[in-house]
């Protein structure tokens, strides 16, 4: 039996990647940041092959060094836990640190404590991949694509911060490959933004993920047409990102770079999904009048035929969203 380390089990991304691990039989110490945490996790999953170990603070030295020399029997491990939030304080202290020296600091603990291990998986961002002012005449985004921002430029906002702490964690978890050359090998998965129910029913609280958070505020602002913002992005199933993080260690596939999208996203998209797929919520939220699709004539273009030979088909935007909000109407 295979144990898995997963960082950051409790986040949003990682249960689904724990979940899928233990319905394949697979054995799970997860990190998390507090015994809360973990006992909901444990309780949700309910079995007797997932445990956890506290890690509060990755950004601190040796963060994982106590966990790995606990857990021996650790082959894999899947680096999910970053700073996904813009209401911070900070921008260096509280995103850029934990994102990159956390991913310096999961890599050295591994090597020193956990030599055993031969796969690991860290989560990066298609943000790692973006052309800092890119739009459609930028070329492509590809599995070799690498954002052009620099550590000046993420100081500057906590949108710019979140993009830097992606981007040049992933960076330093390639370049600790070249340098030090590990035991293991290593892979990373970039979704773009995230949707998808929550894991476990336990998981819908007032306020979201971030990412969650889109739909979950649909469904509570009403039916005022005001209060739609203008989102355009790219959009993946939050259980297609999981996938993929099991694929990254299952298959022989290494040094691989998984640009996980599906296909364009607005509020638009969003509503006209909620209205057909849910009729009870006819007049509960917004219809839309379209205008807001405009925006996504103007995003960057993505090629991930790579990663899509590998996946195969990826969850539609429609049945994503229906998902997470039956979810929430029935919690
Ligand atoms: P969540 O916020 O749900 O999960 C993040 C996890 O990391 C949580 O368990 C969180 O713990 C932990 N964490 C954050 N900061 C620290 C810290 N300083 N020390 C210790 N633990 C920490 O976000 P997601 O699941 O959405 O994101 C998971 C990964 O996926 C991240 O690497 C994110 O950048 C990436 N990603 C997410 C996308 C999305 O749309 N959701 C898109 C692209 C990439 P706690 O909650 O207890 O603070």
């Amino acid at each position: 039996m295979t144990t898995v380390f997963v960082s950051g089990a409790s986040g949003f991304i990682a249960q689904h990647v724990v979940k899928q691990l233990i319905e394949k039989d697979y054995k799970v110490v997860g990190s998390v940041r507090s015994a809360a945490k973990g006992d909901q996790l444990k309780q949700d999953l309910d079995t007797p092959n997932f445990q956890y170990e506290i890690v509060e603070e990755l950004s601190a030295p040796g963060a994982f060094d106590q966990a790995l020399k606990k857990h021996p029997e650790v082959t894999v491990f899947l680096h999910t836990a970053s700073p996904f939030r813009f209401d911070i304080e900070d921008i260096e202290r509280d995103l850029l640190k934990p994102a990159i020296d956390g991913t310096k600091n999961a890599l050295s603990s591994i090597k020193k404590y956990g030599p055993q291990v031969s796969k690991v998986v860290v989560t990066t961002s298609d943000i790692a991949m973006s052309y800092v002012n890119g739009d459609s005449s930028s070329p492509a985004i590809t599995e070799d694509s690498w954002c052009d921002t620099t550590y000046e430029e993420s100081l500057t906002n906590s949108f710019a911060g979140y993009r830097g702490s992606k981007t040049f964690a992933e960076k330093a978890a390639w370049e600790f490959v070249k340098q030090e050359n590990p035991n293991f090998t290593l892979n990373t998965v970039a979704p773009t933004l995230v949707l998808g129910p929550q894991a476990f029913a336990s998981g819908i609280r007032g306020t979201l993920n971030t990412s969650s958070e889109i739909i979950n505020a649909v469904l509570k602002n009403g039916p005022d047409e005001s209060t739609v913002p203008d989102i355009n992005a790219n959009f993946i199933d939050v259980r297609d990102v999981a996938r993929a993080h099991l694929h990254a260690f299952e298959s022989d596939v290494k040094n691989f770079r998984y640009l996980v999208v599906q296909s364009q996203f607005c509020l638009q998209y969003v509503l006209d999904a909620l209205n057909k797929g849910i009729p009870s919520l006819k007049g509960k939220i917004p219809v839309g009048d379209g205008s807001k699709t405009e925006g996504l004539k103007s995003l960057p273009k993505v090629d991930n035929s790579r990663t899509r030979n590998l996946l195969g088909e990826f969850i539609p935007l429609e049945q994503s969203v229906v998902d997470s909000a039956n979810q929430i109407l029935n919690s």
